[in-house]
């Protein structure tokens, strides 16, 4: 899930003309292929379609391994197509990286022959709430009205150009919609609490579950002799989503990722990232974002006194978009968990209090000499 889904729908229609221009330079692709080595891609959105999340392409001797399945029957039916220009070696895994339906809603295309693998949160979140999920009710609850209104748009639009680039969004939006509606929610068969290792020829595919982060069931894909890391949307390029993440863990469990000894980095989201310096980015937003709404909380301040009170432009060099703000849903979440902080923190000192008067009273009420000192 990126931040995208959150934004209003008239700034969703913005970003469905923008790829629309870039279609004319893909040849009706919906996926571009970055190379990372010849048996490694990253897979990301040309515009053609609405897919999601980025995806990593593993090619092994005898088969493939598809990290996350983007977000619809639709999409993951063109990454197949189109991957056949790499590859003809069939897709024998799929790893969900979590549980956001932008990296899950394609498993159903995969077929019986295709192990999915997740951690047992995942399975178990995809299994109770389906599509119920906030994220995906947030995104896909507008497409209607963004439909209707690249409908009235068109009907009165007189730029013959700008009228084609709005069908041509239309369209894509009405793909996306119909795609949907097809959705088989498929759970992933083989699921793991901390690793699982595949060792396919030489190469060893770690998959690992390192703490609570962007979800409670993250996992990353770890190459350690190619030193390649597919982290899903626990580091994206741009800010996170965080409507299910766990902010104080995530600076944590971060740190354990900076452990791996990885140098090329397919995030969930974005380009293709060498070297760590995004994951101290991300961690230096976090905590700052952390500190700063833990102290108005200690003040006793309001949510939205908070959220009008919270400055991280400091950070804008490393996310742009925070010339907008600080987005809301981070105040928010951040506020819930400081306040949950500063509460236990306050019992734990009342309790500490408590039991030294207790023992202090205990101390008083028995006199030297008596049983209790012996
Ligand atoms: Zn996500």
């Amino acid at each position: 899930m990126s931040p995208l889904r959150l934004r209003p729908i008239a700034f969703l229609i913005v970003s469905l003309l923008v790829v629309s221009c870039s279609n004319q330079t893909t040849n009706n692709r919906a996926f571009v292929f970055d190379k990372i080595t010849d048996t490694i891609y990253q897979a990301s959105g040309t515009g053609r379609e609405v897919v999601g999340a980025n995806s990593a392409i593993i090619i092994n001797e005898d088969d493939a391994l598809l990290v996350d399945s983007h977000m619809t029957p639709l999409a993951a039916r063109r990454l197949l197509q189109e991957l056949t220009t790499l590859t003809t070696k069939r897709v024998r895994y799929v790893v969900n990286t979590h549980f956001h339906f932008d990296h899950t809603d394609g498993n159903q295309v995969f077929g019986p022959y295709t192990d999915i693998i997740a951690s047992a949160f995942t399975r178990q979140t995809l299994q109770e709430k389906g599509m119920e999920t906030e994220s995906f009710k947030r995104f896909t609850g507008g497409l209607p009205a963004t439909i209707d209104t690249l409908k009235k748009q068109i009907a009165v639009e007189q730029d013959q150009a700008r009228k084609q680039m709005l069908a041509d969004s239309l369209g894509k939006t009405e793909r996306f919609y119909r795609s949907l509606q097809d959705i088989k929610v498929t759970l992933p068969n083989l699921v793991l609490e901390k690793s699982l290792i595949l060792y396919k020829g030489d190469r060893e595919i770690q998959i690992l579950h390192l703490g609570r982060a962007h979800t409670a069931g993250d996992v990353v894909v770890f190459l350690p002799k190619e030193k390649v890391l597919c982290t899903g949307d626990m580091l994206t390029e741009g800010l996170p989503y965080v409507g299910d993440g766990y902010l104080y863990q995530w600076v944590r469990t971060l740190e354990g990722l900076k452990k791996l000894d990885a140098e090329t980095i397919i995030p969930g989201h974005g380009h293709v990232l060498q070297g760590k310096e995004k994951i101290d980015q991300l961690q230096s937003y976090l905590r700052d974002l952390l500190r700063q709404v833990e102290a108005f909380v200690e003040r006793g301040a309001t949510l939205d006194e908070t959220v009008a009170g919270v400055n991280l432009s400091s950070h804008q060099p490393d996310y742009p978009s925070l010339a907008q703000g600080t987005p809301r849903l981070h105040v928010e979440r951040a506020y819930e968990e400081a306040k949950l902080r500063v509460q236990l923190r306050a019992a734990a000192k009342a309790k500490g209090a408590k039991a030294q008067a207790g023992a202090e009273e205990e101390e008083g009420a028995a006199p030297e000499g008596t049983e209790k000192q012996k």
